[in-house]
């Protein structure tokens, strides 16, 4: 990776830990230019918004006429899935079923959430379980493979689990809790790769996995953009950016109407996912999810600059949880300390030195992005 001098963002906090971040004359990052420029002025989290989405709303009550459920939803028992959950049954009067994948990481928070909001608004939940043998087997390929997005083997279990229960049941309309409002800065593809890249998951698993992926859902970038949207009609809707949320203001209705519990950060209803997220990259990889996430909600204007650049400087855990953390996945991934000590403190890789389909899928953007289908700046 090429040496640069330190540059932090003087409008979010966005540095030079993302390798391919540039600035403007005002010190501006990529990020910001592009919350101004193409999100900001097409997004409408108010009465605005819900006017445009009402004639799709109607759509899909229609259509799911005669039918158990009309859309559904995907809960993890996190914040966004919570509430996109909320507000699709009691605000927009759909009739969602909910849809759990359980990849064998829940945490006890994450699966009273989501007893919660079932037991809260009366919906029906269906589950699927991963064959928990694969799911190791994946992640301890990834975990070999020394790339820095190890959470991808859960990432694309959940999306593939979803979006192909859709395709089989035939449900035309997924929402998903994905928003602007906390995500408007979608991290450089050197921190997250595309979960969804199954020529990539395959190679790693290829060259570091012990036993063949029977059951493991795979829905690849290529099938479910193209074949599932196109041919299949299946459409996915970010309910969230046509209401207004406000993250504190969405915790606290949560919690008052449902005794929802809340996390101390994004992502935190996986015991994986917040391992990963808290320890494993800041510590290995030398960067921070939490910035894209602060960043997000500066620019929304959820939090100030200064408030971030304090939270930042400490570590979410501390060092007493991060090491029985460690301990806890290392063993549950089979691995003895040493072997994964030593994997941690091995030579860090990229996703481009295994397959990739990284150009086609760039290629595939810039087409979206120029029918105006994805806003956000992939880097
Ligand atoms: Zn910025």
């Amino acid at each position: 990776m090429r040496q640069r001098k330190y540059q932090i963002c003087s409008n979010c906090i966005m540095d030079t830990s993302d390798p391919n971040i540039t600035f403007d004359e005002r010190g501006w990052c990529d990020y910001c230019r592009n919350f101004y420029k193409n999100i900001q002025p097409n997004w409408h989290p108010n009465e605005k918004g819900e006017e445009i989405i009402m004639p799709l709303i109607e759509k899909i009550k229609k259509e799911g006429k005669g039918r158990d459920h009309d859309c559904l939803i995907g809960i993890s028992g996190g914040m966004d899935s919570s509430y996109v959950t909320y507000i699709a049954k009691e605000k927009f009067g759909l009739r969602p079923l909910l849809f759990h994948c359980d990849a064998g990481w829940n945490s006890q928070v994450g699966v009273n959430n989501i007893e919660k909001i079932i037991d809260g608004l009366n919906l029906d939940l269906v589950t699927e379980v991963i064959n928990w043998l694969e799911m190791k087997d994946l992640q301890r390929a990834f975990f070999k493979s020394q790339v820095p997005f190890v959470d991808q083997p859960q990432d694309l279990a959940l999306f593939s689990a979803i979006y192909n229960f859709a395709a089989k049941n035939k449900f035309k309309y997924v929402i998903t809790g994905g928003n602007h409002s906390t995500e408007c800065v979608r991290e450089s593809i050197e921190w997250t790769y595309y979960s969804t890249d199954t020529r990539h998951v395959k190679d790693i698993h290829r060259r570091f996995g012990e036993r063949p992926l029977k059951t493991f859902p795979m829905c690849d970038i290529f099938k479910y953009k193209l074949y599932s949207r196109f041919i299949k009609g299946v459409s996915v809707i970010k309910l969230l950016d046509s209401v207004s949320y406000i993250k504190k203001d969405a915790e606290r209705e949560l919690s008052e109407r449902f005794g929802w519990q809340k996390y101390p950060q994004k992502h935190y209803e996986s015991r994986f996912t917040r391992f990963f997220e808290s320890y494993w990259t800041p510590k290995k990889h030398g960067y921070d999810k939490r910035r894209a996430y602060f960043s997000s909600e500066i620019l929304t204007k959820q939090m100030t600059r200064e408030e971030s650049l304090k939270r930042i400087a400490k570590p979410e855990l501390d060092e007493q949880t991060m090491a029985k953390e460690f301990e806890y996945v290392a063993k549950k991934l089979g691995f003895t300390i040493s072997e994964f000590q030593e994997i941690f403190e091995g030579e860090n890789k990229s996703f481009r030195d295994y397959k990739n389909n990284l150009a086609l899928i760039m290629l595939g953007l810039k087409v979206m992005q120029m029918l105006g289908i994805e806003k956000r700046l992939f880097m």
